[in-house]
């Protein structure tokens, strides 16, 4: 599947070297005769070795190991627990001294923590365990292993190759870096020319894993013999290209090759892969192949000792975590040729120079420079700004130096955002050509990290003010809702009295009403008894009595059962078995209630029957006296 109209063209223009270029550049002098003449030597043991566990772009890995474990050589001291860690392995076998902060391999210095190794001498490896095919083993194993393994870009910028190898996205070539365009710097150059089959098994790996329609492997042509090494390991490969490319710096930044390559432009906050390709260093491509040919994690890399200030400049397989200092003597420093010592890790362009000559080797470093003074330009030289505009016709990202030089040093962060900071590779052409001396680099360098700082912190503050509000809004639902139940809860009560209450007045209404009847009845036969002289029944009597005693009751029962229901709506909810229970209390009263009337009327009755009787007495003992 063809992902862009130009491929076609793109593959007719490389098989003849009709490239395309990238806008800006320079030409410093090469300097690379300095340390490319010797083969790679290696690095007598080391009796200590200062390993950070983060050495690549992401999170650091959770430390395995304790102060005082015994460990082999390429024992995993981290473990990668999230998608952006990468694992680091111990250099050799002995002790871990310490876990501790140790000064870093950063152009701050700032201590980070490393894990301090004593060497027993014996450097005994731990069991390897290579893939035996890798072409029947599985894309994301493979993925896996090189994870395990702790690879992460060799060529600079540190990014971890298993997220890199994980592509999902259409991929049309596969570029492999092997410019190395900064002066002095000559490691990769003599790792092709010593190494180009093991770098050619990387490769391969990487197109079982990755299925690209093409390689490009790009190498600068000031390094002959690199290109015919990489030729030659590669001559079996039709689909393999290797590609001359013009000495220009910085044409081995990424955007930059892709250009040269391609002539497709990588977005500004984008990735080659959103052009169809994905590049991978070849130092990176060696430890792939380390990794899953012969099982072994990364713990070395190929450094060049270089500048006037070492008698014998050279480059050295060097372990990771191996200070400095060491690889000095090993190159024979010279330190009659520098007034005020200074030491650069990485070449004059990108390079930052070191706190501490404990500062140690990581997977990133690729040199360590030492100029004689006058070498090259030094920091302190710094003058004014002369507006010349060289530093503009020089950037390769198309930016412009000058402003953005001025937005740092006034720490107007924002404007130097505007005029696309981080859209800056720190390839340090401005400071290059700049006439006066100015440092360019280190302004941006500090402007990134103070922006980043605020970033950090305003999203620490961000988190904050949701989770704040966030419970105010908790709080506040927990509120309402509390109050909708109580709502909901009254009204219901509410309901229940008014059903109650209503049939309390129905049931009075019709007891008073069969009262009333029955009184009527009585007061009819009163009144047929008196026509007829006879005197009214004591039966009749005290049935009226207690007709009138229930309807007094009855009516204040109405009144009542109305006080209650207003008392009862202002006390709070009762569960619906209390309303029932009173009920029950409710019906014992009445019957209680009745029994006593019943006695009182009785013992009216029987009042009245004496009194009568009393007054009949008196009356015939009147009459007869
Ligand atoms: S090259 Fe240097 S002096 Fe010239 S404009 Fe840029 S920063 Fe200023
Ligand atoms: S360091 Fe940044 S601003 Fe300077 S030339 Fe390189 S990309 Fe442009």
């Amino acid at each position: 599947m063809t992902l862009f109209a130009d491929y076609d063209e793109i593959i007719e223009r490389i098989s003849v070297n009709q490239l395309w270029d990238f806008p800006g550049g320079v030409h410093p002098p090469q300097q690379k005769a300095l340390s490319n003449q010797s083969n790679i030597e290696t690095l007598p043991l080391d009796k200590t070795f200062y390993v950070p566990i983060k050495q690549h772009i992401g999170v650091d890995g959770r430390i395995i190991v304790s102060e005082g474990d015994s460990i082999l050589k390429g024992q995993a001291l981290t473990a990668s627990e999230a998608p952006f860690s990468v694992p680091v392995h111990a250099p050799t076998s002995g002790i871990v001294k310490k876990v501790t902060e140790h000064v870093s391999a950063h152009p701050s210095g700032i201590p980070e923590l490393s894990i301090i190794i004593d060497a027993d001498g014996q450097d005994t490896w731990i069991p390897l365990k290579p893939v035996a095919d890798y072409a029947k083993t599985g894309k994301s194993e493979l993925i896996e292993r090189i994870c395990d393994a702790g690879i992460s870009g060799m060529g600079g910028a540190g990014f971890p190759t298993h997220i890199k190898s994980n592509n999902t996205k259409p991929l049309e070539f596969l570029i492999i870096n092997g410019i190395e365009c900064e002066p002095y710097i000559s490691s990769d150059d003599r790792l092709m020319r010593e190494h180009a089959w093991q770098i050619r098994q990387g490769i391969d790996i990487l197109v079982h894993i990755l299925q690209p329609r093409q390689v490009i492997i790009a190498v600068e042509d000031n390094k002959p013999e690199a290109l015919e090494t990489m030729s030659i390991a590669c001559q079996q490969k039709t689909n393999y290209q290797v590609v001359s490319v013009p000495t220009k710096y910085p044409a081995g930044g990424e955007k930059q090759l892709v250009q040269v390559l391609t002539s497709r432009e990588v977005p500004s906050d984008g990735l080659p892969i959103d052009v169809g390709c994905i590049m991978y260093n070849v130092g990176t491509c060696y430890a792939i192949a380390d990794a899953i040919v012969e099982g072994k994690p990364l713990i070395e890399r190929v450094v060049t000792l270089t500048g006037k200030g070492f008698k014998s400049p050279k480059n050295v397989w060097a372990r990771l975590g191996t200070p400095i200092q060491t690889l000095l003597k090993h190159g024979d420093y010279d330190d009659s040729t520098q007034s005020s010592p200074r030491f650069i890790m990485g070449g004059p362009m990108m390079g930052f120079t070191v706190t501490s000559l404990l500062t140690p080797i990581v997977k990133i470093s690729n040199c360590i420079l030492v100029p004689a003074d006058n070498e090259l330009p030094h920091p302190d030289d710094e003058r004014a700004c002369i507006r010349c505009s060289a530093c503009s016709d020089a950037c390769p990202a198309s930016l412009l130096p000058q402003q953005l030089f001025w937005y740092s040093k006034s720490k107007e962060l924002e404007k130097a955002e505007e005029y696309n900071l981080f859209d800056c590779i720190e390839c340090g052409a401005c400071a290059y050509v700049c006439p006066s001396e100015i440092p360019l680099v280190h302004y941006y360098r500090q402007a990134k990290a103070d922006i980043r700082n605020q970033r950090e912190e305003k999203e620490r503050s961000d988190k904050a003010k949701i989770r704040f509000e966030a419970r105010k809004a908790r709080l506040q639902k927990e509120k309402e809702e509390r109050e909708e139940k109580h709502r909901i809860a009254a009204e219901a009560r509410k309901a229940s009295l008014n059903k109650d209450g209503g049939a309390a007045k129905d049931k009075i209404a019709a007891a008073l009403a069969r009262a009333k009847a029955k009184k009527e009845a009585l007061a009819k036969k009163q009144t047929q008894n008196d026509a007829l002289g006879a005197p009214a029944p004591e039966s009749d009597k005290t049935e009226v009595a207690s007709i009138d005693e229930v309807s007094t009751e009855s009516a204040s029962s109405q009144t009542s059962a109305k006080t209650t229901n207003e008392t009862e709506q202002a006390k709070p909810v009762l569960k619906s078995t209390a309303n029932e229970s009173s009920d029950i209390t409710a019906e014992e009263d009445a019957e209680a209630k009745a029994a006593a009337k019943k006695k009182r009327v009785a013992a009216a009755v029987a009042k009245a029957k004496a009194k009568k009787l009393a007054a009949k007495q008196i009356k015939k003992e009147n009459n007869e006296s």
